[in-house]
């Protein structure tokens, strides 16, 4: 590749945040032959345990698309769980269990693979230290506090001033000729782009969506590896097995389950997610005691003293936990600075964000980073071109995904059994349908997400389609009915 000064190979990068989608735009551009590309993280290790950020991950096609191009697919099928072999074992509170094996919701989908973020982050991360360090610095405990234009050549141009506050109350200061920002949810890049914009287009102000999952509450508590499902400890739980937990209780206000999802590590700690509505008896209890006594009432089926800890429960009643977002994205991808002399980008969650419902936080995350991969490949790395082209090729396929966010599965958690109920029939309803007659009615959304053949848009498309041809027969037969019927009463 034929490079000058000027060109962004050489010019530094500085990417915000080192989750899954700044770790992994590191890696791309690294791949791409660019140098000089530091990432700031503001937590103090790749693998710092967060309790309530330790959720697994469902890497699918769209995720292999980027671990392919890295190379790194093989460490996530060593390190990961395949869908192909997710059995759930439900515990209901009389002891009752059944084990059942998931089936496969698209067989011409890729095998995905479950990891938890720890260990997805992690895998990143030991990628960039082992093969790209020269062209890759992270720095953790770096938090980036401020963002700001500079002048850069008597007045004329301008230059961004990023500041990071590292250990010690010290300072770092850059001056990225490209700003990365793949600081999730509340991505102060985003924030100060929004600050800076004065037209009235509103470009990196987050639209938000309503959704039946938003605003549901979660705790996550941490469960020892092979614990005992009897009180004699000769059955333990294993840790590809996935777990659900069915409480005592039936009132809507104190109901919960355990959730837990496969693991390949069997000596790693074992995360049991809690989500319920932001009225549930759990955010009242505050105390270590109480919210011990609320577990043995709920989970009588389990031996929870021999479980967990009474310091894991004081931790978890003390946590205030998380609450699903709603459906959000931005219109802004990009920004150019005066006279081009630097650029800002952003990906992942700081541009879409939305509940867990379908697994592709992540995912779609990856595939942002293969979207600006292409648009840098096809406009030769010049830049202005191709954040132009990322934005334009990434965002009708963001309000798609935002859409499906809605009307994909935000029903799966319990929190309106009836809602649950109608959509599961309707689910099964278009499966059987499309089973049918494939070629003009598709399944569900959940069903076709994980294929990474078909972009969002088109998931959406056809689920649009099902839906009118749906409306229309139905229309068409009380039409018939009706007519039938009055044809039947005059004569
Ligand atoms: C409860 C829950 C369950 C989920 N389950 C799934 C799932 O099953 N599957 C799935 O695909 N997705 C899931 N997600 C969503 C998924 O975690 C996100 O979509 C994904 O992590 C987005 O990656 P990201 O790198 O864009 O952002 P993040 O993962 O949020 O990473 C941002 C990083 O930036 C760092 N950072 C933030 N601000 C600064 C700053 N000022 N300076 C320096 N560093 C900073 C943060 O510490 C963090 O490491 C879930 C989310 C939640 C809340």
């Amino acid at each position: 590749m034929v490079t000058n000064n000027n060109s962004p190979e050489l010019q530094q990068t500085l990417i915000v945040g080192g989750g899954p989608a700044g770790f992994a735009t590191a890696l791309m551009l690294a791949k791409r032959g660019w140098k000089n590309i530091t990432v700031l993280e503001k937590r103090p290790d790749a693998d710092y345990y967060e309790p309530d950020k330790s959720f697994n991950y469902l890497i699918d096609g769209r995720g292999q698309k980027f671990t392919d191009y890295i190379g790194i697919t093989e460490n996530l099928i060593e390190n990961g769980v395949p869908n192909t072999e997710f059995y759930l074992t439900e515990i209901k509170a009389n002891g009752n269990r059944k084990t059942l094996k998931v089936p496969l919701a698209d067989s011409d989908c890729k095998t995905s693979y479950w990891v938890t973020r720890k260990t997805f982050v992690s895998l990143l991360y030991s990628e960039i230290e082992k093969n790209w360090q020269e062209s890759i610095t992270v720095i953790f405990n770096a938090k980036c506090v401020e963002i700001s234009k500079i002048l850069a050549d008597e007045g004329e141009s301008e230059k961004l001033k990023v500041t990071a506050e590292i250990k010690n109350g010290e300072s770092l200061i850059f001056e990225p000729f490209l700003l990365v920002g793949c600081d999730g949810i509340n991505s102060i890049v985003r924030n100060t782009l929004k600050q800076w914009d004065k037209s009235s287009s509103n470009r990196f102000e987050m639209n938000y969506f309503p959704s039946g999952s938003a605003g549901l509450r979660y705790k996550v508590l941490t469960l020892p590896p092979r614990f005992p499902l009897d009180e004699n400890g000769n059955e333990l739980t294993t840790s590809e097995m996935s777990y659900a937990v069915r409480s005592a209780f039936k009132d809507p206000k104190t109901k919960i389950s355990l959730g837990l999802l496969p693991l390949k590590n069997p000596d790693e700690y074992r995360s049991a997610n809690i989500i319920t509505k932001p009225n549930h008896k759990i955010w009242e209890l505050k105390n270590g005691e109480e919210m011990y006594d609320f577990f043995k009432k709920s989970f009588p089926q389990i031996p929870i003293d021999k479980i967990i800890s009474l310091q894991e429960v004081q931790r978890f009643a003390a946590s205030e936990g998380g609450s699903f977002p709603s459906p959000q994205y931005c219109c802004g991808f990009y920004s150019k600075l005066n006279h081009e002399k630097a650029f800002i980008v952003l990906l992942g969650d700081a541009i879409h964000s939305f509940p867990p419902d379908l697994g592709q936080g992540v995912n779609s995350a990856l595939e942002d980073v293969c979207i600006l991969n292409d648009a840098l490949e096809s406009n030769d790395n010049n830049l202005s071109n191709a954040l132009e082209q990322y934005e334009s090729l990434r965002l009708p396929d963001v309000k798609a995904l935002i859409r499906l966010m809605q009307i994909g599965y935000p029903w799966q958690y319990n929190q309106a059994p009836i809602r649950k109920k109608l959509w599961n029939i309707n689910v099964i309803l278009r499966l059987l349908l499309s089973k049918a007659l494939p070629s003009i009615l598709s399944p569900q959304a959940v069903f076709l997400i994980r294929n990474q053949k078909i972009s969002y848009q088109e998931i959406l498309l056809r689920e649009q389609r099902t839906t009118k041809i749906l409306y229309v027969s139905i229309l068409m037969l009380v039409l018939a009915f009706l007519v039938f019927g009055l044809r039947n009463l005059t004569i």
